[in-house]
């Protein structure tokens, strides 16, 4: 059965699937085996030359070895792939794994080349960039500046809508414009293939932190790229040399994840509407930062099909502020990370953004939230009470930078 036809929501139920009622069950497969009986060393080594090269295991010849290949971490791949309109996807261990492998494949060792990377981006992608770790020079720019930092030898350009954690909508088609042939990674995380598709907008990969949304109930970490077969060679050529593949029983969790994804995002991303709109008028926030039509009529809908439920506030009170309400809320749960069913609270200059310069640093005074599936009025509450206990005297406080810098 060819489920491209259908709407999304019947895509995400069946893509990857096609095949089940042919195998006789119902429930996604789960294959754990670490190695693979071979027909003979003809056939397998044919196979094993085919997957270390980027491709699949020939038919003859076989999955050969797990780190190469694996048909559970294949399926969730072409469920995924369907939602953002790819050809293909290639599946990662964590986001950070799949964004290593992403600068990794479009780089050569002997000259690893420039990086074009427009800010805010996700602390550790931003971390991994300024790091030097992967041998890239990097040029941090704003997104009306990626045409005038591109160079010769510039191989990937990076972008992130909405932005982590500053909520910020960046016009894809316009980066890719900017970019002038230069690949462009789109990290989708917060917006997910429900809400945008970044291929479409002529980006060359669509990168998640599977981790997030995709997985949805904060129980297993992944990545994973939307793109084309080409692409996808070089990726997966990179996953197999550097062990880097999903294991499968998160891509088991991950595809089981995809089936409730556009039920989840559409629920998350109301009562996101409804709290939202308490926060813009409470006298503790300064600022409210979250996508909305008024202020993005360009993107909203025409890229972004909606507005989320990944929100930050500003507060007036300042560091000290944003630290009692992190630790106020109950319902809330004080943790890092994002995109499950249940709502999050985290304080992004002390934590998922640690590792950024100074300069680009989120406001000591910002606090992030992720919106679940829980009642708005119980969130509005909770909100409502821990916001009554912070002060609005305004704090001037730095957060430490992370030591660790590699
Ligand atoms: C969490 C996150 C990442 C990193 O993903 P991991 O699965 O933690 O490795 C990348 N981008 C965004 C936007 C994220 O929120």
């Amino acid at each position: 059965m060819d489920v491209s036809n259908f709407g999304p929501e019947t895509r995400a139920v069946h893509a990857g699937r096609e095949d089940l009622a042919l195998l006789g069950v119902h429930a996604l497969p789960i294959d754990l085996s670490s190695t693979y009986p071979l027909p003979d060393i003809e056939r397998g080594g044919d196979s094993y030359e085919a997957m270390a090269t980027g491709g699949h295991p020939l038919n003859d010849g076989g999955p050969v070895y797990a780190r190469l290949w694996n048909p559970t971490v294949a399926r969730f791949e072409r469920g995924l792939a369907d939602l953002e309109h790819a050809e293909t996807a290639v599946a990662f261990a964590s986001g950070m794994a799949a964004f290593t492998a992403a600068v990794l494949a479009m780089s050569s060792p002997s000259s690893r080349g420039h990086v074009v990377a427009v800010r805010p981006l996700y602390g550790g992608s931003d971390h991994l960039l300024a790091s030097g770790l992967l041998g890239v020079t990097v040029t941090f720019c704003r997104a009306d500046e990626v045409a005038q930092s591109i160079r010769p030898d510039t191989r990937l350009v990076m972008v992130e809508t909405p932005a982590n954690p500053s909520l910020e909508l960046v016009d894809i088609a316009d980066v890719v414009a900017q970019a002038d042939g230069v690949p462009v990674v789109v990290d989708n995380t917060f917006a997910t293939p429900v809400l945008q598709n970044p291929l479409d907008h002529g980006a060359a990969m669509s990168l998640h932190s599977a981790t997030k949304y995709l997985g949805g109930h904060g129980d297993v970490v992944g990545g994973v790229i939307a793109t084309d077969e080409d692409t996808a060679r070089k990726l997966r050529q990179v996953r197999a040399i550097t062990g880097a593949l999903l294991h499968p029983l998160a891509a088991y969790l991950l595809h089981r994840g995809l089936a409730t994804l556009p039920l989840r995002i559409h629920a998350q991303e109301r009562s996101a509407q409804t709290v939202a709109a308490w926060l813009q008028r409470h006298p503790a926030i300064q600022r409210l930062h979250y996508p909305s039509p008024e202020a993005s009529p360009d993107l909203i809908p025409s890229q972004f099909r909606g507005t989320g439920a990944m929100m930050s506030v500003t507060l007036h009170g300042g560091y000290e502020a944003a630290a009692r309400l992190t630790s106020t809320l109950e319902l809330f749960t004080h943790a890092v990370s994002l995109g499950g069913v249940d709502s999050l609270v985290q304080h992004p200059a002390a934590l998922t953004h640690r590792p950024v310069a100074p300069e680009a640093r989120p406001s000591a005074s910002m606090v992030r939230l992720s919106i679940g599936l829980e009642n708005p009025e119980d969130l509005v509450s909770d909100l409502d009470r821990a916001l009554g206990a912070v002060g609005s005297q305004s704090t001037e406080r730095q957060c430490a930078t992370l030591s660790t810098v590699p």
